[in-house]
Formats: structure tokens, C-alpha cells, sequence
């Protein structure tokens, strides 16, 4: 017997949970694009962007998924010829180097596993060996999605600074954006990439290219005409922000969601997300002291509070997933550019996630682990909620 029927739960990370609200101020015929009122709604989203990425510098919107802000980003700054230096934690900085491969970008690659983060020491041995200044940008992921491991941005920085290396330093913010605390001026990041559907709880469809001034003086003489950022982010461009009609319905969700996350504060934001990682976490302690059951990421300060990747080995991890998928209606993450796949899986509890939806992840989980006897420690939800208790 099934128990999905009621409102299923998608707990992957990314598209995350649409609130109620921003699917609502979607719903509506579509507006004139020439004038008016979108052009007023396109504005007012430009400084409240630049907040939820702690930045005073430009911020171009493009339609396109996070893989249009890769190449976006890697084509306003650099020419076919040039090297990056691409840190690979997972999935995630592996792709965006393919796509600098694809734009004839010769990419050095330090690979770094998928249970850990960047190694700083390693990133400064590359940037000395590279005497003849031949890195033009190195690109690394804030949250790797597919290992959920964390990395150090503002170490970075302080790695190219101590160098006296010139490269770019370009951050991949697609998961963390509102989510993760990520301060792009702060830390130092020159070129940083997003997307609506994560922490800005937006349907897929639009995401950003953040910029600095720096950035942009490394502009090569041709920029792809469609990616070009300063068509979207120089006033006086036709349309200001759009090369053809803009994506009117998910300016009017980004608004939404953008306002909600004001509402709540930036700073309770990340702080809710961090006490349901935690809570998330203190399942997975109980879980892990009996079973195959573990976390990916083993420090608990190199994990991210948006996505949780963990294994429950071969094939269990693809039995629990369909299992919570078909007899509870909670749909979890697959194991993505992991092997053997069906050993792993992930929990996404980024942008618009809460208590009682988290509990009903661990506790459908629970189920799913007895129904199917995975052999797992006890105590789990009842860890999980203390955590929550404590918290709220
Ligand atoms: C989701 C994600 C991407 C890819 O975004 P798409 O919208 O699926 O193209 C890239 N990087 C990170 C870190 C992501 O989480």
C-alpha cells in the first residue's frame, strides 16, 4: 500500500520547494515589456540581488539555467587560448571547467575528491608554479552540490593575495546563494555566479553573473554578443537588462521570493538554514552508529547548509529514495556523478524549508530505512528534534 497521495515534498537540491506566494504573483497575464511596470519590478530587484550576495558591484540577469551563468561568466572575461585553474570538489567544477573547454579555454584541473574541500596549500604551490602568469581565473565552487562539501572563498583570496597572483577569482554560488552566507566584497570574489532556482526559490529559468570592477577591465575586445554583461548592466542599453523579451513571469516570482527573504532577514535566513543542517546532521550521527548509513563530508564546519550528500551503500541508497518517493511522497536527491550511484543520495533543505518539513524528510527516511531493513542506529528522530527544540 501507498501513502504518497497528500502534497508530495521535493526534497532535492535544486529546483527547491516554490512558496505558495511566489507561485501566486506568477500566475497573471503577461505585461508590456516596453514600459511600465516590469521595467519598475526589473530595478527594484538589482539592489535587492547585490544584498542577498553582500555586494556593492554590478549584478547582469540573463535567461538561463546555472549552466547559461558558466558560460556567461567564463565569456566576459576570458578569450579562446587562455588557462584556468579549476578546483574540483565534485561534480559541479568539473562541469564549469568543461564548459571553459568548450569555449577553447585550456583548463588545469587540482582534483580534490569528493569528500573534501580545496586545499589551500595546494592551490597556492599552482598559483607559484605558474611563473609566467598563464592562470587568467581560478574557478571554484562555493557549495558542491553533488558532495555537499563547503569551500573556503575568502581563503582563496587570502591565497592569490600572499601569491601576488593576478588570476580572477570567480565562485560558483549557484546552491549557497541565500542559503550559505557568502560575502562576494568581503571576501574578495571577483566574478560570482547564481541562479533563481535554490535559495531564491524561484521556478528554473534566470540566473546572474555578479562582477567587479576588476572583472570587468579583464573584458577581452569580443564578448559572444548575447553574453556580453555590460548590455544588462549599463543603463543606457535598449531594454537595460534583456537582449529580446524579458522573462517576465520569473521577474515577478524573483520579486516575490526576494521580498520574502527581506522580510525574514538575510541574517535569520542563514541561520535557519544552519539549524536545520544541524538538525539534519544529528539524524545521520544516530544513523550512521550502526549500518552503511554515513555523511559524506566528515567536519561538520566543511558542510553545507543547503544540501546534505550521504551514502546507505549499494543499492540501498536508490531503494530508500524510491521507497520515500512512492510509498510516502518525499522525492530525495540521486547521488549525482557519484559511483557507484545507487549508494548515494542527497537531502536538499535550501530556500523555503522548515522545521516541520525537515522532521517529516527524517522521519519518512526512518520509515523508509525499517520498511526495508537497512540497518541503521536508533534514536535518529528523536536526536533530530532535540536539535530542533534546542533551537527554536
Ligand atoms: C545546480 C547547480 C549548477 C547547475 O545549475 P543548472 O541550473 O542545473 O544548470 C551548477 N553549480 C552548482 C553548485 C549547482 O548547485
Amino acid at each position: 500500500m501507498s501513502l504518497a497521495n497528500g502534497r508530495a515534498y521535493l526534497a532535492i537540491p535544486g529546483p527547491s520547494v516554490i512558496p505558495d506566494a511566489v507561485l501566486r504573483s506568477m500566475h497573471r497575464a503577461s505585461p508590456n515589456i516596453y514600459e511600465g511596470e516590469l521595467h519598475d519590478l526589473t530595478d527594484s530587484l538589482i539592489p535587492d540581488l547585490k544584498a542577498v550576495a553582500m555586494t556593492k558591484q554590478n549584478v547582469a540577469i540573463y535567461i538561463g539555467n546555472g549552466h547559461a551563468a558558466w558560460e556567461a561568466a567564463l565569456s566576459n572575461v576570458l578569450s579562446e587560448g587562455d588557462t584556468v585553474l579549476v578546483l574540483a570538489t565534485g561534480r559541479f567544477c568539473i562541469g564549469w571547467g568543461e564548459m571553459a573547454e568548450g569555449l577553447g579555454v585550456t583548463v588545469q584541473t587540482i582534483d580534490f575528491g569528493d569528500r573534501a574541500d580545496v586545499d589551500l596549500a595546494k592551490v597556492e604551490d599552482a598559483l607559484r608554479a605558474d611563473k609566467a602568469g598563464k592562470i587568467k581565473a581560478v574557478l571554484a565552487v562555493h557549495v558542491d552540490t553533488s558532495t555537499s562539501v563547503k569551500n573556503d572563498v575568502a581563503g582563496l583570496r587570502r591565497v592569490l593575495d600572499t601569491t601576488g597572483h593576478d588570476a580572477l577569482l570567480m565562485a560558483d554560488c549557484i546552491a549557497s546563494l541565500g542559503c550559505d552566507r557568502f560575502e562576494m566584497d568581503a571576501w574578495g570574489v571577483d566574478v560570482m555566479v547564481a541562479a533563481c532556482q535554490k535559495g531564491l526559490m524561484t521556478p528554473a529559468g534566470i540566473c546572474f553573473v555578479y562582477y567587479n570592477a576588476k572583472a570587468n577591465a579583464r573584458r577581452p575586445s569580443r564578448v559572444s554578443r548575447y553574453w556580453d554583461w555590460r548590455a544588462r548592466t549599463e543603463p543606457e542599453h535598449y531594454f537595460q537588462y534583456f537582449d529580446g523579451t524579458a522573462p517576465t513571469h520569473h521577474l515577478y516570482g524573483l520579486r516575490t521570493a526576494l521580498d520574502m527573504i527581506k522580510d525574514e532577514g538575510l541574517d535569520h535566513v542563514f541561520a535557519r538554514h544552519e539549524a536545520l543542517a544541524k538538525t539534519v546532521w544529528a539524524a545521520f550521527d544516530c544513523w550512521s552508529t550502526e549500518g552503511p548509513l554515513a555523511l559524506n563530508i566528515a567536519d561538520p564546519a566543511k558542510r553545507s547548509h543547503a544540501v546534505t550528500s550521504a551514502t546507505a551503500g549499494s543499492p540501498n541508497a536508490d531503494a530508500l529514495r524510491h521507497w520515500c518517493e512512492h510509498k510516502a511522497g518525499l522525492t530525495l536527491g540521486i547521488g549525482l556523478g557519484r559511483t557507484p550511484a545507487d549508494a548515494f543520495f542527497r537531502i536538499g533543505h535550501m530556500g523555503h524549508v522548515n522545521a516541520q518539513m525537515i522532521m517529516g524528510v527524517l522521519g519518512t527516511m526512518e520509515a523508509g530505512l525499517i520498511a526495508l531493513k537497512i540497518p541503521h542506529g536508533k534514536g535518529a528522530v528523536e536526536a533530530a528534534a532535540s536539535v530542533i527544540a534546542a533551537t527554536a
